[in-house]
């Protein structure tokens, strides 16, 4: 499954880092960063292929601003 996390969105909260540190970091400009993910510079989206969500669909759920999708999920 694909996560796409669209970080124009993003407002710094943390919430993402504290509760799926395996896949999220806060980064140095606030905003949180999606481990080993590839950035789209034009759509300032990050996209990583994952084979299980685990802790993402977490991350996603409680996101104040809903920018982290999780596409094809089962
Ligand atoms: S939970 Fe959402 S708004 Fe908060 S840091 Fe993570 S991506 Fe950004």
């Amino acid at each position: 499954m694909k996560i796409i996390y669209d970080k124009s969105k993003c407002i710094g909260c943390g919430s993402c880092a504290s509760l799926c540190p395996k896949f999220f970091e806060m980064a140095e400009n606030g905003k949180s960063h999606l481990k080993g993910s590839e950035f789209d510079t034009k759509t300032e989206k990050e996209e990583l292929e994952v084979e299980n969500a685990g802790c993402i669909k977490e991350a996603s759920e409680v996101c104040p601003v809903q920018c982290i999708r999780i596409l094809n999920e089962k």
